[in-house]
């Protein structure tokens, strides 16, 4: 078998075998491809698509490309969660806990920053202390004890797709839905929990902007998911504005506390009751739906999911006084109030430029090997469907450089699209994709 004959053959939109997927695969791991012909193989995906059985088939060789994780150990059905990514989308942080002080063991292997979205391991670095790289025993052993652990992407799952992602990230070839289903999926599979909850994010900040799309990939996600034998299902949900109030890394930390101790931005907490909801009846503690969703607000209320990342936070060494000295977490020497240059609705918060606003004060990484500053970002005074008056607070800048804060500002305030009248506003959660099928609310 020859790669460039593959190439050639999706450049022609033709469907490619198991067997040339495979071969894909394991000689591209093993240097045996060149990185300028997958590149070519890459924008070939992107632009001539692939059938629901070559998804599989890559998907299958990606998870194989390493090892699976064996979480047979710990009691009960365990659940796992994805986001495809967000903008001030600190909903594992909250999440976990909640969903692990229900009775759902929660063994949680989570990303670093990409692009103009943050990640849960680098906010949760911003706790002093806090490990995020320990061995499978240890990160076996904390879930069985505390219900609850959140480590990085140290096991080396689906190398293939770490090698791919690179490639993809630098040739225009991330925003594709086989290759997008293809490396969340395999990195899912290769976690070795029971059970999947996917949010699927559409709008201005997501990868996959379009609702359609959107519902699209959500819908090949769970297929794949549940052929290769894991109950899967999507939410689709709104990022046409970042989520609750606080972008950046440590300000992310303060916020998921504000959600456990019952109080924090609407649009989080309503995701996380969702999200949390379909977790509880995925690990079969639950039978229907709305019996979750009064549950976890039971737990917020009487303060047991706070209890529960308390011990967490222990477990992983990290100091727990910064749960009721939150002061304690690291802030920007400065800050900066943005203001509304005319009055009226807030229409719109492009998420994207939000994000993008955030990495240019420091909080993402430039480079890969760029190191973050965990104390800076930004604090939204205002969502869509506010009313603002001219002067008025749009947000609260925190920095350590005042050039950068500076660039910061201005796409910052170029973010906000203010009009006379007050726009419809899209419900939060867009649709559900299950076994059952699609339940859309729009
Ligand atoms: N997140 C991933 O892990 N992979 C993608 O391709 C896109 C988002
Ligand atoms: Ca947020």
């Amino acid at each position: 078998m020859r790669f460039y004959d593959l190439i050639i053959k999706k450049r022609d939109s033709q469907e490619l075998t198991q067997e040339e997927i495979n071969f894909m695969i394991k000689e591209y791991c093993e240097d045996r491809i060149p990185d300028y012909q997958m590149s070519a193989m890459m924008m070939a995906i992107y632009f001539q698509g692939m059938n629901i059985n070559e998804i599989k088939y890559l998907t299958i060789a990606m998870v194989n490309s390493g090892k699976t994780i064996d979480l047979s150990s710990i009691p009960g059905i365990k659940v796992d969660k994805h986001s495809t990514g967000g903008v001030g989308d600190t909903t594992t942080l909250a999440l976990a806990p909640i969903v692990a002080a229900a009775g759902v063991p929660v063994a949680k292997m989570s990303g670093r920053g990409l692009g103009h979205t943050g990640g849960t391991i680098d906010k949760l670095e911003s706790i002093e202390g806090f490990q995020t790289e320990l061995s499978l025993n240890e990160f076996i052993d904390i879930v069985k004890k505390v219900g609850v652990s959140i480590i990085g992407p140290t096991l080396d799952l689906a190398p293939a797709d770490k090698k791919l992602y690179s490639l993809r990230d630098v040739t225009g070839t991330v925003n594709s839905i086989p290759l997008i289903v293809s490396s969340i999926m395999s990195k899912k599979l290769a976690a070795g929990t029971n059970a999947i909850i996917l949010d699927v994010t559409s709008g201005s900040g997501a990868f996959i902007p379009e609702y359609k799309d959107a519902l699209k990939l959500g819908q090949i996600m769970v297929g794949i998911g549940l052929e290769l034998g894991k109950e899967t299902v999507a939410i689709i949900s709104n990022m046409d504005e970042p989520l609750g109030f606080a972008i950046g890394n440590s300000l992310e930390i303060k916020e998921a506390i504000e959600v456990l101790q019952n109080r924090g931005p609407e649009d989080l907490r309503e995701l996380c009751l969702v999200l949390g909801a379909h977790m509880l009846k995925l690990g079969g503690i639950i039978k229907h739906y709305e019996e979750g969703k009064s549950k976890l607000e039971k737990i917020l209320k009487d303060g047991t999911a706070l209890d529960k990342f308390r011990e967490m936070v222990t477990a992983q060494g990290g100091k727990p006084e910064i749960i009721d000295n939150p002061e304690l977490l690291p802030l920007a020497k400065h800050s900066i109030k943005i203001k509304a240059d005319v009055g009226g609705y807030i229409q719109k918060i492009d998420s994207r430029l939000v994000g993008e606003s955030a990495m240019l004060l420091g909080s993402g990484r430039e480079k890969k090997e760029s190191k973050i500053d965990l104390s800076v970002g930004i604090i939204l005074k205002k969502k869509v469907g506010n009313k603002v008056n001219i002067n008025e607070d749009l947000a609260e800048v925190y920095y350590n450089d005042s050039q950068k804060m500076k660039d910061a500002k201005k796409k910052l305030l170029s973010s906000f699209i203010i009009g006379d009248e007050k726009t419809k506003k899209l419900p939060l959660i867009l649709a559900t994709i299950s076994k059952e099928g699609v339940k859309e609310f729009i």
